[in-house]
């Protein structure tokens, strides 16, 4: 094989530049070895076919990210926060009701043992 021969081989493959799987090979790009489908790109690295493998790449990603387990978890606890922030103010609530009710109580219990002496000290001077 002579070099214009190397030449045209090299034309025929896709232009697309790739990362071959070695510990070097992010390093050392080298042009894609497939031949041309269209446009200058093989079937793999065509731009329409890119584009539609990361659509459905994205469309996986975001379908595992409803169902991720440690995402859901996420998502529970910080329901679980906003429910306990709630409870803690209804708590609260309840508590200072509570209170209403014995301060109402107490006033209640003064005003019923004020009528009887009240009463005794009318009676006191209706008698005399
Ligand atoms: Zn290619």
């Amino acid at each position: 094989m002579d070099i214009s021969d190397n030449a045209v081989k090299i034309k025929e493959r896709c232009k697309e530049k790739v990362h071959p799987n070695n510990r070097w090979g992010s390093f050392h790009p080298r042009q894609c070895h497939a031949k041309i489908w269209k446009h200058g790109y093989c079937k793999i690295h065509h731009p329409d076919t890119v584009r539609i493998r990361q659509e459905a790449k994205e469309k996986r990603w975001e379908e595992e990210k409803e169902n991720n387990p440690i995402l859901l978890l996420q998502k529970a606890n910080k329901q679980i926060e906003i429910l306990e922030a709630e409870i803690k103010k209804k708590d609260k609530m309840i508590k200072e009701l509570e209170e209403g009710i014995e301060k109402h109580r107490d006033i209640t219990l003064v005003y019923d043992s004020g009528i009887p002496e009240a009463d005794a000290e009318l009676y006191k001077l209706i008698s005399k």
